[in-house]
């Protein structure tokens, strides 16, 4: 796709990325201010669903 107008224009100039589960765009939020380079799912839902794959729980460095 050749998309020139790749700002949608948002009201404010928040970060956001999309969900790794469901791909949709995840809005910055202010509850996730202390841990957005963490947040990787749009919702608990879709946070479920990807621990549903085969993958360690948790693994801490
Ligand atoms: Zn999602």
């Amino acid at each position: 796709m050749a998309g020139t107008n790749g700002f949608k224009g948002n009201k404010a100039s928040l970060p956001s990325k999309p969900c790794l589960v469901c791909g949709r765009d995840m809005v910055w939020r202010k509850s996730w201010a202390k841990n957005w380079a963490d947040v990787k799912y749009c919702s608990d839902a879709c946070r479920a669903r990807k621990s549903v794959t085969p993958e360690a729980p948790r693994a801490a460095p």
